[in-house]
């Protein structure tokens, strides 16, 4: 054999080496079979182990029925008529009921730090469209229209009143996990035992096996491709919110989406919150309550709260955990 050819075909052995190797890995590997639909202004996504559309379509179709409840982008939902039916009482859905309940629950367990009463706020700052820095007046002229105590639930009735015209109920802090968890709930009555879903960064994950580990990544701030460390946690929800996931710049200063109702300005201190439970609908909204609370206030609430833990991005790329997460949370080093 020529020299030339000797190393030709070497190589040759070289690649199929490394070709045979990744298949053989590759059979050694689960096979994952992911599934995505967009949903709720995100894409979803539901990841199991079995090829199997049937359960992840059922938990697809549930996630529609209950986003167009919900939805205040949407004039027929029934959100929106709750809103436009203030101060008169109307009949709700049993979700519906369900959620209002567990919104205003949160807004007691944080003293008003989530509040799904922050519509008229959100209405001022136009984050949905151009975005609109709203004056000193003007955030004083809603003030009366926000607080979790013009929200009127009777949940054996199933009926929603706002006390006062101009109140809106939004729950576009809460509803986004809620939803998935219902979703999760309908594969596991399909049979599934082990699912990842992930709505827009919001991941749930579920095995059969108690002893099961997931490892979720932690998005950092200003990189989206980029990681401030990984959570290895076992079966439940990981939810953020960041500064940088809705935010308009005006006149160089960056206004985003999470306000605190105290004030009706976007909440300070923090850059991102990522929060750990059982509960998707508690971990999502919880994100939103402890970014508002700030670092000190909001670590304190969920030191003492059983199964929920936290991690916070802090202003200057500061990391702070609660005590639970020692050896869960591995930072990445930069
Ligand atoms: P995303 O929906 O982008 O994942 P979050 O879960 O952090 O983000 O929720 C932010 C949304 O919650 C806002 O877009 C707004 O609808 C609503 N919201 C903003 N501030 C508050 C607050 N203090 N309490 C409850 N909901 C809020
Ligand atoms: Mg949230």
């Amino acid at each position: 054999m020529k020299r030339s050819h000797l190393i030709y075909a070497l190589l040759l052995l070289g690649v199929l080496g490394l070709v045979a190797l990744a298949i053989f890995r590759g059979t050694h590997r689960p096979e994952l079979y992911t599934y995505s639909r967009i949903l709720m202004g995100t894409v979803v996504e539901i990841t199991l182990k079995e090829d199997r559309p049937g359960p992840a379509d059922a938990a697809f179709t549930e996630m529609a029925r209950l986003e167009a409840l919900f939805t205040t982008y949407r004039d027929d939902s029934e959100l929106s008529r709750i809103n436009a039916m203030a101060p008169e009482q109307v009949r709700v859905s049993p979700e519906v009921a369900e959620l209002t309940g567990l919104a205003l629950k949160i807004c007691r367990l944080t003293e008003g730090a989530f509040d799904p009463t922050v519509g008229p706020l959100l209405k001022l700052w136009d984050f949905v469209g151009t975005g609109n820095v709203p004056t000193k007046e003007e955030l004083e002229g809603v003030r009366r229209l926000v607080g979790c105590r013009y929200v009127e639930l009777e949940r054996d009735a199933m009926t929603v009143r706002l006390a006062r015209k101009g109140v809106r109920l939004d729950l576009g802090g809460i509803a986004k996990g809620y939803i998935v968890g219902k979703a999760m709930e309908v594969l596991k009555k399909r049979g599934i035992g082990w699912a990842i879903m992930n709505a827009g960064g919001d991941v749930t994950f579920y095995s059969s096996d108690p002893s099961e580990r997931f490892r979720v990544g932690i998005r950092h701030p200003d990189r989206a491709e980029g990681l401030v460390g990984t959570l290895v946690v076992g079966s439940g929800s990981v939810a953020t919110s960041g500064d940088y996931e809705r935010y308009f710049i005006k006149d160089g200063v960056r206004y985003h989406h999470i306000l605190d109702p105290r004030t009706g300005m976007p909440a300070g201190g923090l850059r991102s919150v990522t929060v750990f439970s059982r509960k998707a609908y508690l971990s999502d909204a919880l994100a939103t309550a402890l970014f508002v609370m700030g670092r000190e206030k909001g670590l304190e609430l969920v030191e003492a709260m059983e199964g929920v833990e936290a991690v916070m991005v802090d202003e200057d790329g500061s990391i702070h955990t609660t005590s639970g997460l020692e050896g869960a949370f591995r930072p990445v080093e930069d």
